[in-house]
């Protein structure tokens, strides 16, 4: 299959495109968030594009690796007829930049459109508070050859445009998603608005056509909707042809060009992009792909493990930070940002693991009530009773207690049951409140038990 996507997003601005209207449309009640401008009201002009809008644009598509165009850029009118739009016509630019690259997949193009209004359909309602907002469309070749490389590729876009703090997410995504394949025609599948629907379409879409080809007909060129609920695609209408849209320049709007020194004071103060920071880690620290991609998955993470790295062991800090930090986090549904952790706290957990003052065991327990919690890690492993190792002679008492608490295990371990060991070295750890070395347990029980 060959599979190409358009992916819109909204851009993070303040004010809309060409009005001064807010953007927060969700919280704002309908129809407030509006001028005569961006309600398109005969006689109203549009203000200049949204400097922050365009500065925007430009950040994504430096970050995607585009050149960005030295030609005019001006805005078009793209002409199509529905209740959501009530001038008639989308005002979209053509190309702010081009011939960028991210995972393996060509960009073709980026550039900036204006959102059209909330259409309800069942209600015959419009809320035009979203009539206006600034779009990012990032246009890629058809370069995915299967439903997993793009959703391979859209988690890593939202991964740059996360990055670039500037676009509102996957929250605001709508995809077109185009396939064919081998014999048949392209099919464009309409705003998909989630990465795992595209993954969906992509997947029903393959086994439709095969079917199609299969019976001997052919795959038309059209334009598809996916519905949700039931996980299929269907027929909306017959593919339409740019020419269909009348595209003409907005002679409401002036032509612009971008200042080549303002696009490199862009280009320095952009965050390095996700992909090259993976790969900056695994070369500057010496740490697995595998823990680079987890680390870099957040930029405040990424920023976090660099500084930890400053007092810590690169690998030591991979690991326990992939391993340890991540599994409470994914567990909270929390971001790292929002964790209340600072790098103080994990150099602090970290020196409490290498200078052997807390064993591997009682760390796993005590960074699950780390999350927004104002005690360092030593004062709520005080709390806990988790700091400090046990030595020889205690784990020795404990091994010989267990042992004489629980004949039925030390039965079952005698006739060869496997689980008995694991049960009573849980008892050693669980008596010891995890201060004992698991290891260390099992082996001295092992010992005892033989004798
Ligand atoms: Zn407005
Ligand atoms: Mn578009």
């Amino acid at each position: 299959m060959m599979c190409g996507l358009e992916i819109h997003v909204q851009l993070a601005t303040e004010s809309k495109l060409f009005c001064s209207c807010p953007t927060n449309y969700q919280s704002a009640p309908a129809n407030t968030n509006i001028c005569p401008t961006c309600l398109n009201q005969p006689g109203a002009k549009p203000y200049p594009p949204n400097q922050t809008a365009l500065d925007s644009a430009i950040k994504v598509a430096l970050m995607l690796g585009c050149e960005i165009s030295t030609d005019t850029v001006y805005f078009q009118r793209k002409h199509y007829d529905y209740p959501d739009l009530s001038s008639g016509y989308q005002r979209t630019s053509v190309p702010v930049g081009h011939h960028g690259e991210l995972n393996g997949v060509r960009i073709l193009e980026v550039h900036v459109e204006e959102d059209p209004g909330q259409y309800k359909p069942d209600l015959g309602t419009v809320d035009f508070n979203r009539s206006g907002i600034a779009l990012i469309e990032i246009v890629t070749e058809p370069d995915m050859k299967s439903p997993e490389e793009a959703r391979n590729f859209l988690n890593e876009l939202i991964r740059v445009l996360n990055y670039s703090g500037s676009a509102r997410g996957e929250g605001t995504m709508r995809a077109d998603v185009n396939i064919s394949i081998e014999g048949g025609k392209r099919a464009e599948v309409k705003n998909v608005n989630s990465i795992r629907g595209a993954y969906k379409v992509l997947k029903f879409e393959l086994i439709r056509q095969k079917n199609v080809l299969r019976r001997g007909q052919t795959v038309q060129q059209e334009t598809r909707a996916y519905l949700e609920s039931q996980m299929i695609t269907v027929p909306m209408r017959l593919k339409e042809d740019a020419d269909d849209y009348r595209y003409i320049p907005d002679p409401d709007l002036p032509p612009l060009k971008f200042d080549p020194e303002h696009v490199k004071e862009i280009k320095e103060k952009m965050p390095e992009p996700a992909h090259l920071k993976t790969e900056r880690f695994v070369e500057e620290y010496g740490i697995l792909h595998d823990d680079a991609k987890v680390l870099t998955s957040e930029l405040e993470l990424a920023d976090a493990f660099e500084e930890v790295c400053k007092k810590i062991k690169p690998e030591d800090a991979a690991t326990w930070m992939r391993d340890e930090l991540k599994r409470v986090l994914n567990y909270n549904k929390l971001a790292y940002s929002e964790s209340g952790i600072s790098t103080d706290n994990i150099i602090e957990i970290l020196n409490l693991i290498n200078d052997k003052k807390i064993t591997p065991e009682a760390a796993h327990k005590l960074v699950e009530k780390m999350p927004n919690n104002s005690k360092t890690p030593t004062e709520i492993g005080k709390e806990m009773d988790v700091i400090g190792v046990a030595d020889d002679d205690l784990i020795q008492k404990v091994v010989i207690q267990v042992i004489d608490e629980n004949p039925e295990a030390v039965a079952d371990y005698n006739e060869g049951k496997g689980n008995a060991l694991n049960y009573l070295v849980g008892q050693v750890m669980r008596l010891t409140r995890g201060k004992a070395n698991a290891k260390q347990a099992n082996n001295m029980l092992k010992e005892q038990l033989d004798k």
